[in-house]
């Protein structure tokens, strides 16, 4: 498995990162089942896990966790990425009346003690600022920031969804680097190609982590765009014997700024095979075929 290292940093993730967002929603989420998706993605040399503090309603990290406790030298052999910042409404936090976003020095402790409990690790690799927050307060949330990384209790820090007014400003206000964006790329959401974002980001060598790489799934689910890309999938798959889903991740893992899709799959054979991604071979002209089909139209 190839390894991306984040801007400058020392840090680096396995090029195919693991998303436990939909960890809870399997029938199954007992602690063999969420043992055998990990062993599954180390077998693979997929090393790095993509958490949240709120996935599954605040239920991911501790069902992940889980198999931490069990183990706990499995700590050693992986990177734990985490989020903060959005407040969700929830039955484990009954006085809140509306979801909103915390980027205050206050919310982001607790959220990264709860994860660090949660998950039974005194680290996280990564602490992401999950989403832009309207009312962030720059220089607290920089120097918050900061903190956690001198006290040891996460080594890098990046942001998700930022646009590059928003993740300018945090950097303004902090003395270590913004390593990472994760946001939403891939043949069905392909804005941050042109609007500037991907571009943006590697002039501040910031890696790009690409949330939702298949659509969610609506690559699969009988869109207009799934219906144009199928004979070219169907092609693709005749000449390099590949599946749908991996040709998708293809595309992205051929754009040159190296950019690490998390993948989300809950089916223990579909992550078994995910690796495979990294072997397609996709030329520039297939690579805007693709392109071509999810517009629906040629490039101007
Ligand atoms: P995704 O890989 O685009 O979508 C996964 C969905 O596609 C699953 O429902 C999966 O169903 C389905 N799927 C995959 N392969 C399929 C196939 N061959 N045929 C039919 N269906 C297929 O990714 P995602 O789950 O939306 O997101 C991935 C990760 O990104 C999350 O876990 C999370 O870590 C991260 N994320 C971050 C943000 C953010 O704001 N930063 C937002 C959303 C997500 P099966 O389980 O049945 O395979």
């Amino acid at each position: 498995m190839q390894r991306v290292t984040l801007g400058n940093s020392d840090l680096s993730l396995s090029r195919l990162v693991y998303g436990v967002w939909r960890l809870a929603d399997g029938k199954d989420q007992s602690p063999a089942t969420v043992r055998a998706k990990i062993d599954a993605c180390l077998s693979q040399g997929i090393t790095s896990f993509d958490h949240a503090d709120i996935y599954g309603d605040y239920e991911c990290e501790r069902l992940f966790g889980e198999a931490l406790k069990e183990q706990p030298s499995l700590r050693d052999s992986m990177e734990l990425v985490s989020k903060c910042d959005i407040a969700l409404i929830s039955e484990k936090y009954p006085s809140r009346r509306v979801k909103y976003y915390d980027t205050s020095e206050t919310y982001i402790n607790t959220s990264v003690e709860n994860s660090l409990q949660h998950l039974h690790t005194d680290y996280l690799d990564l602490l992401l600022i999950h989403r832009p927050d309207p009312f962030m307060d720059a220089v607290e949330t920089g120097a918050a920031l900061d903190k956690l990384i001198d006290s040891g209790k996460v080594k890098q820090v990046g942001v998700s969804n930022f646009q590059v007014w928003d993740w300018k400003l945090l950097q303004q206000n902090m003395s270590n680097r913004l390593v990472v964006n994760q946001i939403e790329m891939s043949l069905l959401e392909r804005r941050v190609f042109t609007d500037g974002t991907l571009s943006a980001m590697q002039s501040d060598a910031m890696s790009a982590m690409a949330w939702s790489p298949l659509g969610g799934g609506s690559l699969f689910g009988g869109t207009d765009a799934a219906i144009r890309l199928q004979p070219i999938f169907s092609r693709i798959q005749a000449e390099q014997g590949c599946t749908t889903d991996l040709i998708a991740l293809a595309w992205l893992l051929a754009h040159p700024a190296k950019i690490l899709p998390v993948i989300g799959t809950n089916n223990l054979d579909r992550i078994k095979s995910v690796s495979k991604a990294l072997d397609i071979k996709l030329d520039r002209e297939t690579w805007y075929e693709l392109w071509t089909a999810a517009a629906g139209q040629e490039v101007p």
